[in-house]
């Protein structure tokens, strides 16, 4: 656990809300009671009772305590201290800008890129680019304007805003192609979630736009339910998946750790990267869940390690910040030796 601590490591998919820690919530002004909900999820012995619905409810949570500038300030810090302690150099944070009775979807951005500036390229050893959300549940109109704000926002802040994803709860809304194409043409990487739940006929659509990266994948795979005909298209494509092994275990969307999908992409050496989706809500951290992937898949240090530099070149780092990560890991490679 030591070893896979202090392994530089990079985060590719990871939900601002979701990823608060008890403490920043409880300054935030979070009663005992809702930090208990917050992270009920993990405390029920039987995960596959969980529903997804349920994980969804306890997001509300901590976006309730983050209704103002300094909250999302605050939080936001907070979240990459929290990395900075686990050993991750490169953190991709993603959230859904949100306008509250005192704050714009404007000032929720600027108020998390306060909290990235405050911490970045400092004497702290982390690169950390932020990615803003699409809602599912948003309607079309909303989306576009959403889509406006992140692509005006990016124009004043384009070393920090480097791409749009598409999240929320995966039973609600579907994926609109022309969206994410306006997007892509107008220079914002893409990170779409995808294949949460079985919906073959979203997740063509999905792999014939063909994103920059994939979240989740838990049901592409044929063994996993998915189509063959989506199985082949994305072995065409070989899209890296961002991973997240405590997320769907408690979500109940993969039915146990020996039983996770990431199997397939290690078997078949298929592009992938190790995340943790909402490490708040799910009681986790990056080096717990390279723990998980070592002790339930029989990796060893040298593999994991590869697995890191790997996703180095799946982030959305520019190629300067790349060089860098990379001679983080080997540097670390010549010291273990
Ligand atoms: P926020 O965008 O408010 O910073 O982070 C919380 C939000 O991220 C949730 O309300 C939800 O829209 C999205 N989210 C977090 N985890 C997941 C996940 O596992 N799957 C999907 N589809 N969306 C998620």
């Amino acid at each position: 656990r030591t070893y896979l601590k202090f392994l530089p490591k990079i985060e590719l998919h990871a939900h601002l809300n979701g990823s608060l820690n008890d403490k920043i919530l409880k300054e935030l002004g979070c009663e005992e009671d809702s930090i208990m909900q917050y992270k009920k999820l993990t405390q029920s012995i039987d995960k596959s009772d969980n529903t997804l619905q349920e994980c969804f409810d306890v997001f509300k949570i901590a976006q309730n305590a983050t209704k103002t500038q300094e909250s999302v300030y605050l939080a936001t810090k907070s979240v990459i201290e929290d990395f900075v302690r686990d050993g991750v150099v490169y953190l991709e944070l993603r959230t859904t800008p949100r306008s509250e009775i005192n704050m714009s979807k404007e000032e929720y951005i600027e108020s998390v890129i306060r909290g990235i500036e405050s911490l970045s390229g400092s004497k702290e050893k982390i690169f950390v680019k932020l990615i803003l959300s699409i809602d599912r549940r948003h309607d079309k109109k909303t989306s576009e304007e959403s889509l406006k704000i992140i692509l005006k926002m990016r124009e004043k802040y384009p070393n920090i805003i480097k791409g749009i994803d598409f999240s929320g709860n995966p039973n609600a809304g579907e994926f609109d192609a022309a969206l994410f194409e306006e997007a892509r043409k107008n220079g914002l990487k893409t990170s779409i979630h995808c294949a949460e739940i079985q919906n073959d006929d979203e997740t063509k659509r999905i792999l014939e736009f063909g994103p920059d990266r994939i979240g989740h994948a838990t049901y592409l795979h044929p063994l996993y339910g998915g189509s063959q005909e989506n199985w082949d298209l994305y072995c065409k494509k070989k899209i890296p998946v961002e991973c997240c092994l405590t997320s769907n275990v408690v979500c109940g969307t993969s039915q146990s750790f020996p039983e996770h999908h990431i199997q397939e992409w290690i078997n078949g050496s298929l592009p992938f990267s190790i995340n943790t989706d909402d490490k708040g809500v799910f009681s986790t951290s990056l080096s717990r869940e390279y723990q998980l992937v070592q002790r339930h898949f029989k990796l060893t240090g040298s593999n994991l390690w590869q697995i890191s530099y790997d996703a180095i070149d799946y982030s959305f780092a520019s190629a300067k910040e790349k060089e860098k990560m990379q001679y983080y890991l080997l540097q670390w490679l010549y010291l273990c030796h």
